[in-house]
């Protein structure tokens, strides 16, 4: 059954779900550990990956290439999927938020 899900799973599917677990591995595996460091660690080895990926061809006229042709091009491009993928997170509101009202 589990082996049906792999292969039904995108690669996006699979990288999502492999990161999730791998944080709540290393937290499990050192319970003294800061949540929010392990969190900063995945997060910058994420960047680390995209930055990697999204590196431009040799062709300087590539139209493929061009919104990530530039270092400030990335950026933008990389900021607009934080927002993106944050905004569908499950976690992007929080009832402890302390802007949520109580009553
Ligand atoms: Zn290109």
């Amino acid at each position: 059954m589990k082996q049906e899900f792999h292969e039904e799973s995108t690669p996006f599917d699979a990288a999502f779900t492999d990161a999730v677990d791998l944080g709540n591995k290393l937290a499990e595996r050192d319970k003294d550990a800061d949540l929010w460091d392990i969190a900063d660690g995945l997060l910058a080895g994420a960047i680390q990956y995209w930055l990697y990926s999204r590196q431009p061809c040799k062709d300087p006229r590539c139209t493929e290439c061009m919104p990530v042709s530039t270092a400030e091009g990335r950026m933008a491009e990389m900021q607009r999927l934080i927002r993106q993928l944050s905004l569908e997170s499950e976690y992007y509101h929080s009832p402890n938020d302390s802007n949520v009202g109580r009553a």
